[in-house]
């Protein structure tokens, strides 16, 4: 069983990226995928269940207690069996959504709901913010790899940059390693070029680039993946690229950060304005 979170700045394509990764997984190469959603939003599983909300782990930690935070009556089957679990988070404004992460998995640990049977667990984790609870799942040896979804938006490379910081941070004590940048393109002017230097510079690789494609929406709008809507179209391959690289993948760094005037003399290079 291979432990993957993945990371990236909020809106990048994160739940988007990983949960048409893995129907791809699933429906190309076999594979048995375990999701657990660790945004607060509780979104990153919606279009393996076909937009069925599902209750959250947090809410029924919340309403019923600990025991009764059982496997089926938190995790839901999805598309092929893709298995599916939303930590959730505390009611808005109160308490720490971070706490809610670190909460979640250990519960899914102690449920033993991480089974040996499974090929990949992926953790789909909020935001750019590596600290706190949120960097739980590559705090403690949770997640094995990482991947950051980014595109040649500044701000995107930002974020990517900050969550290689935290990678740093925690790699020695965890083991966790970086796998490479997932490209999912926002048409920016040369961001193949800009994304293939950016990762060099950092030790790592960009995995794919995933293009951006209408029919991501159009999928979306139906509550389903790409795959499982119309697997003949060109981005359900590219998702199916994306999924066997990982499946294939061999290189696993400590990445090395870009320091604050390399990242802004690279952005200037490109000529990028966000
Ligand atoms: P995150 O999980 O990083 O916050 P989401 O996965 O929710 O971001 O993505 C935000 C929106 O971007 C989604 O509603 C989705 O429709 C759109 N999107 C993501 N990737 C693509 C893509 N490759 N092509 C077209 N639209 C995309
Ligand atoms: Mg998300």
């Amino acid at each position: 069983m291979r432990k993957v979170a993945i990371y990236g700045k909020g809106g990048i394509g994160k739940s988007t990226t990983q949960q048409n990764t893995a129907a791809a997984m699933a429906h190309f190469y076999d594979k048995k995928v375990f999701i657990h959603g660790c945004d607060p939003k509780a979104d990153s599983t919606r279009l393996i269940l076909g937009g069925k909300p599902q209750e959250t782990l947090m809410d029924v930690l919340r309403e019923q207690g600990a025991q009764k935070v059982t496997n089926d009556k938190v995790i839901r089957d999805g598309f092929l069996g893709i298995k599916c679990v939303e930590s959730g988070g505390p009611e808005p404004g109160v308490g720490c959504a971070g706490r809610g992460v670190i909460t979640a998995i250990d519960l899914m640990e102690a449920n033993g709901a991480y089974t040996e049977d499974l090929d990949f667990v992926f953790f789909d984790v909020l935001g750019d913010v590596v600290c706190g609870g949120f960097a739980m799942p590559i705090r403690d040896g949770k997640a094995e790899e990482v991947y950051i979804v980014a595109s040649g938006e500044m701000m995107a490379i930002y974020a990517a940059n900050n969550i290689c910081k935290g990678l740093v941070k925690y790699a020695k004590q965890s083991g966790v390693r970086l796998g490479g940048i997932i490209c999912n393109s926002r048409k920016v002017d040369r961001e193949r070029e800009f994304l293939e230097e950016f990762t060099a510079a950092i030790g790592t690789q960009m995995i794919h680039f995933v293009p951006r494609d209408n029919i991501v929406q159009k999928a979306e709008f139906n509550k389903k993946t790409v795959v499982e809507y119309d697997e003949t179209e060109n981005q359900a391959k590219e998702y199916g690229e994306l999924a066997r690289k990982i499946i294939e993948n061999k290189n696993f760094v400590i990445p090395k950060p870009l320091s604050m005037d390399e990242l802004e003399a690279m952005v200037v290079k490109y000529g990028i304005a966000d």
